[in-house]
């Protein structure tokens, strides 16, 4: 078997692999088995891509390719390990802008480089692919660095309104089909920089444009364009490995952010046209009224005499990694004879599942873990529901305000409920940037201060309820 065939067989197994990476990606159950398929598909790609070119390749040129790998590999491993779960999603997006910076390096290295047998309609294919990739790299990489910038807050999350902006983004693309036409009947330098121009403005334009609500949608759809940019780099490098793995991540990316879409009612063409169609809303940050606050011992009493208890984790109880304390309070209010579940938004926290995870690692049993549409008729005949560090996710204003930026976006309506606690900092808006007016009903009271601390102070609280009651018990048997 001669080297090219074998890596040519080596590129089939590491596409089954990657595809059973994928399906194992697909449940909690199995994701760590699907990791482990992709590192195993990633690695035979590596040795049998460097298998491949060996032939063209020189000694120097093996050395410095496994230098690139050493480095690439001890960064990706550093940032894998330190990253917190929270800052995943930023992380993500980052990469993502990687695949896309190469992608657009690949479709300039196919221009300033042409194999010399390419002529006639093949040559015009290959000018083609590269200014579709170019394109596509280059759209992929400004778009994810702005998402990189709004998921760690370096800029705010609300959506940029220029003046005409479905216009901007509609010219953008009308010129890039106009560009390539020219670029394949002749191609030229000055083409080439205004199409990468046009692509890295227009990236940047159509996640800013979207608002933070959002955010989860364009994470997925950026997550689609890499893979898409990614099969171009592949047709390019005549790579079959590269064209079939970009189109399993641009499909499936794609597909992702269709479910996102379907879960927090958006349309999907209007998400990908940087909010094509949705309103022009400004953030509702008004005169809402006056908040009441309630203390961990009192929220500790309301628990004491509750019947059921609906438990909404979000954002903030990831920050204050307050899941341990939560299960735990969980846990003791069940043993009182409460009925306990939680109440689980599909876009809670940062990453699609974020809450499951959490949840699942402090061991709280499944079965009491609701999704938003198993439990939202259920709220109204609920004694007491906790918020902790939810705010989008349960704000009243996405069904009861059609001037919100966040209207129509499906939420759990903790308000039903007949108190409700609400644990966070301050009252700050949450990630899209919206004032919350359940902060301000008659049934609901703000518990302030890192949801972790309030947590382990109503245990304690709980406890100290019962200790008299125990006491008591003791003295008159
Ligand atoms: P939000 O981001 O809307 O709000 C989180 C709240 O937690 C804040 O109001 C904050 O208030 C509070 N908080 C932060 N730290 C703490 C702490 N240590 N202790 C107590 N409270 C804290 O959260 P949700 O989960 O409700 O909504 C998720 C948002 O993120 C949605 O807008 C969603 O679209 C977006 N998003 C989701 C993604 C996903 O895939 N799930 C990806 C990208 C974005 P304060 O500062 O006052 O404490």
């Amino acid at each position: 078997m001669t080297t090219v065939t074998a890596s040519e067989a080596a590129y089939v197994v590491a596409a089954l692999l990657f595809i059973l990476s994928l399906a194992g990606l697909s449940q909690h159950r199995t994701s760590r088995s699907g990791v482990v398929w992709g590192i195993a598909g990633m690695v035979v790609a590596l040795a049998a891509t460097v298998g491949l070119a060996s032939k063209d390749i020189t000694a120097t040129g093996l050395v410095l390719i496994a230098l690139a790998t050493a480095i690439g590999a001890g960064i990706g491993l550093w940032r894998a390990r330190v990253v917190e779960m929270t800052g995943m999603p930023e992380l993500i997006a980052i990469m993502h802008s990687l695949v896309g910076l190469a992608a657009a390096f690949v479709g300039w290295n196919g221009y300033l480089d042409v194999d010399a047998e390419l002529s006639g309609s093949l040559l015009g294919i290959h000018h083609a692919e590269v200014f579709i990739g170019v394109f596509i790299g280059a759209v992929t990489f400004t778009g994810s660095v702005v998402a990189y910038l709004k998921l760690s807050a370096r800029i705010d999350s609300r959506p940029l309104t220029l003046p005409g902006k479905h216009v901007l983004n509609i010219g953008a693309l009308v010129a890039f089909v106009g560009l390539t036409v020219a670029f394949v009947a002749r191609p030229n330098l000055g083409l080439l920089i205004a199409v990468t121009v046009i692509a890295l403005a227009l990236g940047a334009h159509l996640v800013a444009s979207i608002g933070g609500g959002d955010m989860p949608v364009v994470v997925s759809m950026l997550n689609s364009y890499s893979g898409w940019a990614a099969a171009a780099s592949g047709f390019l490098l005549a790579n079959n490995l590269l064209i079939v793995t970009g189109a399993l991540v641009g499909s499936s990316g794609a597909y992702l952010s269709y479910i996102m879409c379907k879960a927090m009612n958006r349309s999907f063409i209007s998400v990908i046209a940087g909010g094509f169609g949705t309103p022009a809303a400004a953030a509702d940050d008004g005169e809402q009224g006056e908040h009441r606050e309630i203390s961990a011992e009192e929220t500790a009493e309301l628990l004491r005499d509750a019947s059921s208890v609906i438990i909404t984790p979000g954002y903030g109880m990831a920050v204050a990694q307050a899941q341990y304390p939560v299960a735990e309070l969980a846990r003791k209010l069940r043993e009182r004879g409460v009925e306990v579940r939680f109440g689980i938004h599909p876009v809670a926290g940062r990453l699609p599942g974020h809450m499951n995870v959490l949840l699942a690692e402090a061991n709280v049993p499944y079965d009491i873990v609701l999704e938003m549409d198993e439990i939202n008729d259920d709220f109204a005949a609920t004694s007491v529901v906790l918020v902790i560090g939810a705010n989008d996710t349960v704000n009243p204003a996405a069904t009861d305000n059609p001037a919100s930026p966040i209207a129509g976006m499906p939420v759990l309506h903790v308000w039903e409920a007949a108190n409700v606690v609400v644990f966070k900092r301050s009252m700050a808006a949450g990630y899209a940037g919206v004032q919350n007016p359940l902060f301000f009903r008659e049934n609901s009271q703000m518990l302030f201060g890192d949801a972790k601390q309030r947590v382990e102070d109503i245990l304690r609280s709980l406890d100290a309820l019962d200790t008299p009651v125990k006491e008591m018990a003791g003295t008159t048997r």
